[in-house]
C-alpha cells in the first residue's frame, strides 16, 4: 500500500523498476556530418522490437502476394533494390552493427505515395511514390535514405518505449507497489510487445525524429552518390501532390518550409561526400 511506504522505499521501488525495465539509455548512431547525437530512452529490448517487426513485415508480404501486388514489375524492383543496396552499403558509417542486419527490399503495387523501413531493415516502397512523383534515382535515394535513417536511429523502438511508458508504466508501478514481484512487471512487457507492430504504424514519428531522419538520410544518400539537392525537389514534389487527397506520406511527413530550409542548410555540408562518392564511382 502506497501510504505505508516511506519516501525512501518509494525511491527504492523506482530504482528497481528502472533497473529491470531500462535496457538502454544511449544514442543509437555515431556522430557524423549530420550532427545527430541526441540521447534516447529505450525500454524495450532491440531484439524484441526487431522480432515483432519481422513478423509484421512477413505478414505484409503475404497479403501483398495474395493480391498479386508484390514485386510485379521486375525492372522497377531491380531499380529500387539497386538504389537501396547502395544506401545500405553506407550504413556502417552511422552504426557498424547495421551492416549485418537482415536487410530486405520489396515493392508493393499500391497507389499510395509511401515508403517505410521497419526496425531491423525491412524496406517497402509503394509504387504510388515512384509513379505519381515520377521520382528520379536521386529522389528515390533521398526518400529511402530518410526511411533507413529512421531504422538506424531506432525511432520505432523509441516510440514503442514511449507508448509503453504511458500505457504500462503506471500499471507496472502499481504491480510492484502491491506485490513486489518482477513477474508482474514482465507480464506488462509482454502485453506491450504484442502491440508492437500496431504501434509501429499507428504512432507517427515525432517532429524531432523526422528532423533526425532528414539529416542522417541526407548524409547517407550523399555518401551513396545521390545528389543532396534531390531531397529538396522530393519534398517539393511531395507538397505539390497535396490537393483534395494528400499523399499518405504527407500525413506523417509534413513538407513544410522548415523542413526544406533545414535540408537546404545541410546540403552544402554533405556535398563533398556526394562529390567523393561520384568520383569513386566514375573510376
Ligand atoms: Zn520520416
Amino acid at each position: 500500500m502506497i501510504k505505508q511506504l516511506t519516501l525512501k522505499k518509494l525511491a527504492l521501488v523506482f530504482a528497481t523498476i528502472i533497473a529491470t525495465q531500462l535496457s538502454g539509455c544511449a544514442t543509437t548512431t555515431k556522430d557524423s556530418v549530420a550532427g545527430v547525437k541526441r540521447t534516447q530512452l529505450m525500454l524495450l529490448p532491440a531484439s524484441q522490437v526487431v522480432g515483432m517487426s519481422s513478423q509484421a513485415y512477413i505478414q505484409t508480404l503475404k497479403e501483398a502476394e495474395k493480391k498479386s501486388a508484390l514485386n510485379t514489375d521486375k525492372a522497377q524492383l531491380a531499380r529500387v533494390r539497386t538504389i537501396s543496396n547502395r544506401l545500405i552499403a553506407q550504413v556502417g558509417v552511422f552504426r557498424p552493427d547495421a551492416a549485418q542486419w537482415k536487410w530486405e527490399v520489396n515493392v508493393e503495387k499500391n497507389e499510395q505515395v509511401n515508403a517505410y523501413c521497419m526496425p531491423g531493415g525491412k524496406i517497402m516502397v509503394l509504387t504510388g511514390l515512384i509513379d505519381k512523383l515520377q521520382a528520379t534515382d536521386d529522389e528515390l535515394g533521398a526518400v529511402i535514405g530518410h526511411e533507413i535513417a529512421h531504422a538506424l536511429r531506432e525511432h520505432g523502438r523509441e516510440r514503442m518505449s514511449q507508448a509503453y511508458m504511458q500505457q504500462f508504466g503506471l500499471q507496472a508501478l502499481a504491480a510492484v507497489l502491491t506485490k513486489g514481484t518482477s513477474a508482474v512487471v514482465g507480464n506488462a512487457s509482454m502485453q506491450a510487445a504484442s502491440l508492437g507492430s500496431q504501434l509501429f504504424f499507428a504512432l507517427p514519428n515525432s517532429r524531432l525524429q523526422e528532423r533526425e531522419a532528414d539529416k542522417i538520410g541526407l548524409e547517407l544518400a550523399a555518401r551513396a552518390g545521390y545528389n543532396p539537392d534531390a531531397a529538396i525537389t522530393l519534398w517539393q514534389k511531395m507538397g505539390a501532390q497535396g490537393g483534395s487527397k494528400p499523399p499518405e506520406f504527407l500525413s506523417t511527413h509534413p513538407a513544410n518550409e522548415n523542413r526544406i530550409a533545414e535540408l537546404r542548410a545541410l546540403a552544402p555540408k554533405v556535398r563533398p561526400l556526394y562529390e567523393a562518392a561520384k568520383a569513386g564511382a566514375d573510376k
